[in-house]
């Protein structure tokens, strides 16, 4: 029987995982594909504290040899299901592996990537449309693509493959980006990032890979047709909750409600980072909530024991 099962081994799971082991409880984080979470293909990231510049890869590698070096244990399996019988949570696996049995879960699976569900959008998925500039910005060099989204992730994309291609189109649909002030200020003054606002995605198009995007002007309704080899979408993300639905209260866009500590509507389930409901998805305050996390874990083993 363990303290903690972490799901998830993004920024928030692996920061439980460091504080867990400085607590001396015993825990295993689950991870199904690699730590890291999302930032592993984040080109730079500029606004974690006391680490400019880092690349998503190396601050996802020192974050994990951080938690290892205190001891704490990986599995690279992915839970299936969470089930919760008298003060115990079963965490069950593949049907092969044994289920894992926790006093606690932290529940920090973090989210995917939305889609705009047009048509090309999945046929062309790996042959001209991708959710990852930093991993395919490479293959656009000297070409033109376009990039769907008017928030952080859309508006670092487009400079991202500014670099290197001919013409970025930046397409949102509204007249206003969401994205912070200092990137729009960039995206306005890369030349060859050129926007299309108020204009929605309706269909991708090619034979062999990716020729063109359809958009609708909103207000006029009109539709024109731009040449590309490329589409980057960044419209968000979802939450990875689908196992919890009936498990424990999610709001009506599938986040985990929960407050500063985690706390859930499940005693002993509690939940960290992207996957919970929060005015602001960043690395640092997903690093926050694992370490508030395993503070409240403390406190309720404590009272239950
Ligand atoms: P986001 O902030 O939710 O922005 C999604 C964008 O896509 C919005 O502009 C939205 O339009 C648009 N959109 C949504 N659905 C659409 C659809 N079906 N068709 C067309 N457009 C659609 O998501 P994000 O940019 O991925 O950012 C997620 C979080 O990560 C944010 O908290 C962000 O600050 C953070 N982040 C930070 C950095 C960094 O460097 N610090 C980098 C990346 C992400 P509307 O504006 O009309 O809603």
């Amino acid at each position: 029987m363990l303290d903690i099962a972490i799901i998830g081994g993004g920024t928030a799971g692996l920061t439980a995982a460091i504080y867990a082991a400085r607590a001396q409880l015993s825990a295993v984080v689950l991870e199904k594909f690699y730590t890291g979470g999302q930032i592993v293909n984040t080109e730079t990231v500029d606004n974690y504290p006391g680490l400019p510049h880092i690349s998503g890869f190396d601050l996802s590698d020192a974050l994990r040899s951080h938690a290892e070096e205190l001891g704490a244990q990986f599995r690279m399996e992915a839970a299936e299901k969470v089930q919760y019988r008298d003060g115990v949570f079963e965490v069950v696996l593949s049907e092969e592996s044994e289920p894992i049995c926790a006093r606690t879960v932290i529940y920090a699976a973090g989210a995917h990537h939305r889609t705009l569900d047009i048509p090309g959008e999945q046929e062309f998925l790996g042959s001209g449309v991708s959710y990852c500039a930093a991993c395919d910005a490479a293959f656009y060099a000297g070409r033109t693509a376009a990039v769907i989204g008017g928030g952080d992730t859309a508006l670092s994309d487009a400079l991202v493959l500014s670099r290197g291609c001919k013409t970025v189109y930046l397409v949102h649909r509204r007249s206003a980006y969401r994205a912070n002030a200092e990137l729009i200020s960039r995206v306005k003054q890369a030349e060859n990032i050129v926007p299309i606002l108020d204009c929605v995605p309706v269909a991708i198009g090619g034979t062999d890979g990716v020729q063109t995007l359809t958009v609708k002007h909103v207000p006029s309704g009109k539709q024109r047709t731009l040449e590309t080899q490329g589409v980057f979408v960044a419209v968000g993300m979802k939450p990875n909750t689908e196992m919890l639905e009936g498990v424990v209260d999610l709001d009506t866009s599938g986040y985990v409600i929960a407050d500063e500590t985690g706390t859930t509507s499940l005693n002993g389930f509690f939940a960290a980072g992207d996957v919970r409901t929060k005015p602001f998805r960043q690395l640092v305050t997903a690093a926050a909530d694992g370490a508030n996390c395993v503070h409240a874990v403390e406190q309720y083993l404590t009272a239950h024991q």
